[in-house]
């Protein structure tokens, strides 16, 4: 059957977490769906350079559709994942002042959390801290708790949503770029896909994209995101997800243990010109080590064992641009720059709530709550995973070191 053949509810323009979240929600509903993805295999771009964590939103802007997105999330993700067997481990985080300035500005970031509903954030004393991280460094001034935050398999979520969509009736088409519209009609790279409505994920390409439909409101500013990894012996010198004092530009750079037990030290934020992922920087390479090392100084003792590079979709703007076009049958869903793991399912059940109160298109089919068991193996040759018999090549380079237990970093 070709593309042409049909009308599908929703179109999904673009394969990362987001999109395949979007298509998995919608088809979930009982939407008709078909996610058009440009490169080779979906997960490929921003959605394949993130940190794996799985926020609870008590540091986004209060009142944000961001804070709103990620909270949503957190009501239902964990009967999802646990649904699709994904790895993850609820290993909390502890946010840590270095300075009296940060400290001072401790009290204000539990005081917006428990104002946006978020109550478990909690400040600690520098005892209960050493207990709990008996090799972080002795020099800390204060530091909060938060103990719902965790790390995820975040590559394998995504992989297992548009997996999901799939068994649900929905079609994943990857190798099909889309390049323009016509009365309704998208013109892709494998012929023309009848659809209601568009759904715009297209990460980095975000705003390339809504050009197609005649939109212009925002402009993608990639932002770089580097990381040093460490090899799994190091692991125990660490449990909780250590974050620095966020300032306005950013979380900050953090250190913390994969899920599958590298210990980690990134993201940086660099503003970038380039959409496709650059090559790790040496010398970012050597402050990330040696940051690390400060922060656990018996990390001195370990050597990295590798690094990789993510680039986030940023925007003139701080929030997410989620905004439905009805006369034109598409929604905007873009800018989900550093938290679009976190947000996924949130962003996804808002997309579908905009479908139906402000385009009010209703589903073809109705709603199920019969998901499928997902059982899922890494190939012997740990580049690949099956997925229900579906193979897939693992693209993230989290999940790529964390097959690798023949990595260790000991001097
Ligand atoms: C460094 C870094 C750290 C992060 N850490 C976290 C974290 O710890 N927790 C968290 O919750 N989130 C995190 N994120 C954010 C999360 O990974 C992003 O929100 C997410 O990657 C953006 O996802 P996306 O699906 O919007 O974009 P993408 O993953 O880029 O997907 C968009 C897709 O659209 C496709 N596309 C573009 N144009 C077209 C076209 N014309 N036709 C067809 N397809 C097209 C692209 O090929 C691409 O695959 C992080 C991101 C980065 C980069």
């Amino acid at each position: 059957m070709s593309l042409s053949d049909k009308i599908f509810d929703a179109a999904i323009i673009g394969g990362g977490v987001v999109g395949c979240a979007v298509v998995f929600e919608l088809s979930r509903q009982g939407y008709t769906c078909i996610l058009l993805e440009r490169a080779q295999n979906i997960m490929s771009e921003a959605s394949a350079g993130n940190s794996g964590m799985l926020h609870t939103g008590f540091d986004a802007p209060l009142h944000s559709l961001e804070q709103h997105c990620i909270k949503t999330s957190q009501k239902t993700v964990f009967d999802i994942i646990n649904k699709f067997n994904i790895p993850y481990r609820k290993c909390g985080a502890t946010l840590v002042a270095w300075t009296e300035e940060e400290n001072k500005k401790l009290p204000d970031l539990r005081q917006q959390s428990h104002e946006a509903d978020i109550h478990d954030v909690n400040l600690m004393s520098l005892t209960d801290l050493h207990k709990s991280e008996p090799y972080l460094r002795k020099e800390a001034v204060g530091a909060l708790n938060i103990p719902g935050e965790c790390v995820i398999d975040s590559y394998l979520l995504g992989l297992s949503y548009a997996h999901q969509a799939r068994m649900l009736g929905s079609k994943i088409c990857t190798s099909c770029e889309v390049f323009g519209m016509s009365h309704g009609t998208l013109i892709t790279s494998l012929g023309p896909v009848h659809c209601k409505m568009t759904i715009n994920c297209a990460g980095l390409y975000g705003d390339i994209v809504d050009q197609l439909a005649g939109i212009d409101t925002f402009r993608i500013y990639p932002r770089k995101g580097q990381y040093c990894v460490f090899g799994k012996n190091a692991s125990p010198l660490l449990k909780s997800i250590i974050f620095p004092v966020p300032t306005e530009k950013s979380k900050g750079i953090a250190l913390f243990n994969s899920v599958y037990d590298n210990v980690m030290m990134g993201p940086t934020a660099q503003d970038s010109i380039e959409l496709s992922r650059p090559a790790s920087d040496p010398k970012v390479h050597w402050m990330l080590t040696q940051k690390a090392q400060w922060l656990i100084p018996d990390l001195a003792t370990f050597l990295p064992v590798g690094h990789y590079v993510g680039v986030r979709p940023a925007t003139q703007l701080k929030d997410y641009q989620i905004r439905t076009y009805p006369h034109k049958r598409w929604i905007t869903v873009g800018g989900i720059r550093s938290t679009g793991v976190s947000g996924s399912l949130g962003i996804a059940q808002y997309v579908c709530e905009r479908l139906q109160s402000d385009i009010g298109l209703e589903p073809e089919r109705g709603a199920t709550n019969h998901l499928l068991d997902m059982a899922w193996s890494f190939g012997e040759d740990k580049t690949s995973v099956t997925l229900n018999g579906y193979h897939y090549p693992i693209l993230h380079p989290m999940v790529l070191y964390g097959q690798d237990s023949m990595m260790t970093s000991k001097l």
